[in-house]
């Protein structure tokens, strides 16, 4: 029995020293932080928690603050790109957030997707997946992506006015208000030239995740990311049928940007009273956030040999 105990003490001294090793270890290299899925939805729901937020509305001006909060908190500035565009149910003050994420050259990689929700007046509309889930992904991927060795700079930007104000998208200008208005400013100023790509997720959390390819995306950075979704084992919910979304994406293709929308439209809530909490899944965010950040590399380097 004492030979016992003494091996038991022994193994634990070693158990021990493996222990405070390993620590000291986790101290000087800290794993880099996963896309997690229960962070993203805890900000779906304090966004659903302000209610209806069309382009304008002061439950708008809440989700904004919310989202600064949030950058500050991760030591994250966030800057206001703000402007007042005529719209058909009158003027609207919209406000584009931006936030940089130091990288190693300062070329740009815009990461994007709207936080305003359609306006409704005959029910209320408080957008869980669409407009909710797209701004959630990316104060999440905020809190990922700043602990990441980022080859190029990455912006976030979270764009006002992508609804329609009307009931229909219509063939006008009734929509996509925000980044129209961050893309021409920047082909007005010529900062385009300093911005590589954009990727932008739009309805990302629906429980029952059907991502197409939307067609009129830039081919290989869809590749990229469908591609890494099979490896990350994701790929039955990255189907490869496509589908013409317009979307954020179009004013960047427009002015010669290469550009991806990850789009899930085929969410039967849509644009409906029942766009609520419990239609959208933490899992279903942190697939897609998990395949966004995993992909990064592909689309790092397919941009660094100039891709087109
Ligand atoms: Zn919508």
């Amino acid at each position: 029995m004492a030979m016992t105990s003494m091996n038991a003490l022994a193994l634990c001294t070693c158990l021990c020293a493996t222990v405070l090793q390993a620590a000291g270890h986790a101290r000087q290299s800290p794993a880099a932080p996963q896309f997690d899925g229960g962070k993203a939805y805890d900000h779906v729901r304090a966004m659903v928690g302000f209610g209806p937020r069309p382009a304008g509305s002061p439950a708008l001006e809440d989700t904004r603050k919310y989202i600064r909060a949030q950058m500050t908190a991760l030591g994250l500035k966030t800057e206001d790109q703000a402007f007042d565009v005529n719209t058909p149910v009158g003027r609207l003050h919209m406000v584009n957030l931006r936030t940089t994420i130091a990288g190693t050259r300062p070329e740009r990689l815009l990461i994007t997707g709207h936080y305003d929700t359609k306006l409704y007046r005959e029910f209320r509309f408080v957008g869980a997946n669409d407009g909710g889930s797209s701004a959630a992904l990316l104060i999440e991927l905020a809190r990922v992506l700043k602990a990441r060795k980022n080859l190029w700079t990455i912006e976030l930007v979270w764009f006002d006015g992508e609804e329609a104000t009307l009931p229909d998208w219509g063939t006008g200008t009734d929509h996509t208000y925000g980044s129209r208005y961050y893309a021409e400013t920047a082909k007005k100023t010529g900062d385009l030239a300093k911005i590589k790509a954009l990727i932008l997720v739009d309805m990302i959390g629906d429980r029952d995740l059907n991502i197409r390819r939307e067609t009129y995306s830039t081919s290989w950075m869809t590749d990229a990311i469908w591609s890494t979704a099979r490896e990350l084992g994701y790929g039955q919910y990255f189907p490869n049928d496509g589908m013409a979304v317009e979307d954020d994406h179009m004013p960047f293709l427009n002015v010669g940007l290469q550009a991806v929308d990850i789009i899930d439209l085929d969410y039967a809530p849509w644009h409906t009273a029942g766009d609520t909490l419990d239609k959208v899944s933490a899992r279903s965010i942190e697939m897609v956030g998990r395949t966004l950040v995993a992909s990064l590399p592909k689309i790092e380097s397919k941009l660094a040999a100039g891709s087109k």
